[in-house]
């Protein structure tokens, strides 16, 4: 069931910058004329803005942020102290605008993401949605190891039980009240894929088409998205614990079966034991012992940083137009 339909919001689009460059300009620029002329046929309000979050770059990414935003009314800064990672980056900017939207929408600064979504998400959200999921209708301009990996790893994931939207990465719009919801899950190893469908509230999906990256390079590398992938599991389900527990009772049953076998062996005088087999099995269980303990040492990991309730991120300053928000 929607609520009643609303007015126009008040609208943020968030986008995290790390070493962004050479792609800044473009990207400020598609936003600025989209967020243009969405005010101008009244779809958000006046006041609506771009905030571009620095994580920690080490090129000029800053310094541009900075000019955009002397130049721009509509364009505000957030600088973290340092690289903390596209998830803390988004965090800290959807922390930043928390108190003054009405909705805010993250976007990546490559733009791979088909902007005029944006315009569907709002009127989605005017509608009476609370999260508007962007979903990229294919796949094809994903190199075929990235497509693939990341089908298994949707799969994987849901075989675990986590419910996650296919086809989605962090560009989404979220109402004020999703979003103060979203900011109560207050864990340090945060996915926030995961974590956007547990906030409830209506949601509704808009397709678009993912392009290419048109400068700079992933700031993804392989490391980054398999850490991802890990984080996603273990900071959402305790499943591949019960699956080591499962696989041990497994390997004990298999065990008392070989024990009997080899009991019968020994009195049917049939006795030729080989060394591979004992090598073999010694290698198993090894393999299986420390499979079993990375595992969960990855989640004691994850308990001894929770415990430890660090900050995700610090935000060095924020920079808006003094012109026109003196706030
Ligand atoms: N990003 C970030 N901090 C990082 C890595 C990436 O803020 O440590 C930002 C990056 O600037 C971009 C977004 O996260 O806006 C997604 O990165 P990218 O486009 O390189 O990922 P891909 O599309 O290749 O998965
Ligand atoms: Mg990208």
């Amino acid at each position: 069931m929607l609520t009643q339909p609303r007015s126009a919001p008040r609208l943020a689009i968030v986008v995290p910058c790390y070493n962004e460059e050479d792609i800044f300009s473009y990207c400020l620029q598609e936003l600025k004329g989209l967020l243009e002329s969405m005010v101008q046929d009244a779809t958000v309000q006046a006041d609506s803005f771009l905030l571009f979050v620095n994580d920690g770059s080490r090129d000029t990414t800053w310094e541009q942020i900075t000019k955009a935003v002397s130049e721009n009314r509509c364009v505000q800064g957030l600088k973290l102290s340092r690289n903390e990672g596209h998830q803390s980056a988004l965090l800290a900017g959807l922390e930043a605008v928390n108190v003054s939207v009405d909705a805010v929408v993250s976007i990546d600064a490559d733009l791979q993401d088909d902007i005029n979504a944006i315009r569907q998400m709002v009127e989605a959200y005017r509608a009476g949605y609370d999260v508007v999921y962007g979903v990229r209708e294919n796949r094809q301009t994903d190199t075929w190891f990235k497509r693939t990996s990341a089908e298994g790893f949707y799969r994987l994931m849901a075989s675990m039980g986590i419910k996650q939207v296919s086809n989605h990465a962090d560009f989404r719009l979220l109402s004020h009240r999703a979003l103060g919801a979203l900011l109560r899950y207050s864990e340090r190893n945060a996915y926030i894929r995961g974590l956007v469908p547990m906030v409830g509230f209506a949601s509704t999906q808009v397709l678009y088409t993912r392009s290419a990256r048109l400068a700079g390079e992933s700031k993804y590398p392989l490391r980054k998205m398999l850490a991802l992938a890990m984080e996603g599991i273990t900071s959402m389900t305790v499943i591949p614990l019960r699956l080591i527990a499962l696989l041990g009772f497994g390997i004990c049953i298999l065990s008392i079966v070989t024990a009997v076998y080899v009991v019968i062996r020994k009195f049917t005088g049939n006795v030729v034991y080989g060394w591979s087999s004992i090598v073999l099995s010694i290698f198993f269980m090894g393999g299986v012992q420390m499979l079993s303990l990375g595992v969960i040492g990855e989640y004691i990991g994850k308990i001894y940083l929770e415990t430890k309730q660090r900050p995700r991120f610090h935000v060095e300053n924020l920079i808006k137009n003094e012109e026109t928000d003196p706030q």
